[in-house]
């Protein structure tokens, strides 16, 4: 194991991780986190794909050890990265190479401006993903972003995710647009210029789009363009193949033989004739084929995607910098009914927050009785989320979890009324499912001192 990696220290102190081969850096106990302050790739004749994998076991976004930490390459391998080029901070032939120790200093100097998150409390969330991303970005000092994947016209911490996008769900993507929206409504980031205007699939937004011409009458793309030829003595307009006889031409309506064009004929323009279906025509249709979604569409029905480019407002960047964001961004996802891991990734989530002022209160119930399938769980959850839609609900296996947000100097007042209101709402559900009873009805509440991890272990407890 030892020959795919080193350690060394470079004029300014810092630990360079040299990396020779494939290094699953999180499972390896023998390098800690505290270890290295930098990651070095040698150039071990890696291909692109191996190269790829390579920095994913060192994911300045997932991998533990390497969160943020700056990453440096082998010169030679430049042409190489292609599309990883954003998530590598420099090449260099030697871990000594002055620009690489600037570079190192200045990354460090801007990451004592950044508070990292415990990633591996929250790693379940994109959200969450791309604020790392934004963190990951405010570092590199790269403070404008665009709102294309497109690799062409991706910046920031859009270039960042684009950098993976062959490997992300569209699912995704629709939360990764919508975390962009999210950062300009929160103030956090405002327009700055018109990049490009593209045509994208309406079904998938894509822009890996194939234009084909194709037949008006049958839309298929088996199409022969020829001449049309005017025989100028008898006004015959047919296409050139009609003309060919023995090797000359010769007019199919008046068997004159044409010799000289622009004297005994011309060629006025061309025409389609369709291999399929036989139909002639002058224009062409076209259809765009979506290499993405694999849907054909006309060209009228892509829709025009204006890319814009977009830079963090001072406020915007506070907030990504330190973890108020992680709250104000989250707020979106925090209603409604999640998995249960989602449940407890948001609770952490909430935890992170600056906004000291609010707490999380949880009314966590069993289901017992004669029916307690799945299905019927989930018809309770249901019940509940009508009545408490701005409530993160959850289940694991026949608990019932209910968490809200409320002040954290929670008054007896208040508190009461919480529950109440929750009681009711327990006695419905009695009344409404006859077949079930309601058992080991608890309500959690976050201590102001309590740590997170005491706290989601009380959630947890389950008998
Ligand atoms: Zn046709
Ligand atoms: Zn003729
Ligand atoms: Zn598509």
């Amino acid at each position: 194991m030892n020959n795919q990696y080193s350690i060394k220290t470079n004029s300014k102190g810092r630990n360079i991780l040299i990396v020779k081969g494939i290094l699953p850096i999180d499972e390896i106990c023998d390098i800690k986190a505290e270890d290295f302050d930098v990651i070095y790739v040698e150039d071990t004749n890696q291909s692109h794909f191996e190269l790829s994998y390579q920095l994913q076991q060192m994911s300045p976004f997932h991998s533990l050890k390497c969160h943020l930490k700056p990453r440096f390459l082998s010169s030679s391998l430049e042409n190489r990265t292609l599309n990883l080029k954003p998530l590598i901070d420099g090449f260099s032939t030697t871990i000594d190479d002055k620009n690489m120790c600037k570079k190192i200093e200045e990354i460090y100097n801007r990451l004592e401006m950044i508070e990292a998150f415990d990633i591996a409390e929250v790693k379940n969330n994109n959200y969450m993903y791309f604020l790392k991303l934004c963190k990951f970005a405010i570092s590199r000092k790269m403070f404008t972003f665009t709102d294309s994947i497109e690799e062409a016209y991706a910046m920031g911490h859009t270039a960042l995710y684009a950098a993976k996008k062959n490997n992300i769900p569209i699912k995704m993507n629709d939360d990764f647009f919508r975390f962009n929206h999210v950062l300009l409504e929160l103030g956090y980031a405002k327009k700055k210029s018109f990049v490009e205007r593209l045509h994208v699939c309406p079904h998938c937004m894509n822009s890996h789009l194939f234009y084909m011409e194709s037949c008006p009458k049958c839309d298929s793309s088996n199409l022969k363009e020829e001449a049309v030829l005017h025989h100028f003595r008898c006004a015959n307009i047919s296409p050139e193949s009609s003309y060919t006889y023995d090797g000359e031409l010769r007019c199919p309506k008046c068997h004159h033989f044409l010799r000289h064009i622009g004297v005994d004929y011309d060629k006025p323009s061309n025409v389609y004739t369709c291999q399929e279906c036989n139909h002639t025509f002058l224009h062409t249709d076209m259809k765009v084929y979506c290499s993405s979604c694999k849907k054909t569409h006309r060209p009228s029905e892509l829709l025009a995607y204006d890319v814009y480019s977009y830079e963090y407002t001072p406020e915007g960047l506070l907030a990504l910098s330190n973890n108020d964001a992680v709250i104000s961004v989250s707020k979106d996802i925090w209603a409604g009914y999640s998995n249960f891991e989602s449940f407890l990734s948001q609770i952490r989530l909430f935890s992170y927050s600056h906004e000291k002022s609010e707490s999380i209160f949880i009314n966590k119930f069993k289901i017992e009785g004669n029916d307690t399938t799945p299905q019927k769980i989930m018809q309770i959850v249901d019940d509940f989320q009508k009545r408490f839609y701005y409530n993160n609900i959850s289940f694991k296996r026949n608990y019932i979890f209910m968490a809200t947000k409320c002040p954290s100097e929670l008054s007896e007042g208040l508190k009461r009324q919480i529950e109440e209101e929750h009681e009711e709402m327990l006695k419905i559900i009695e009344l409404k499912h006859p077949e079930i009873i309601i058992t080991e009805q608890d309500y959690l509440h976050q201590q102001a001192e309590e740590k997170i991890q005491t706290f989601i272990e009380r959630i947890n407890k389950t008998n």
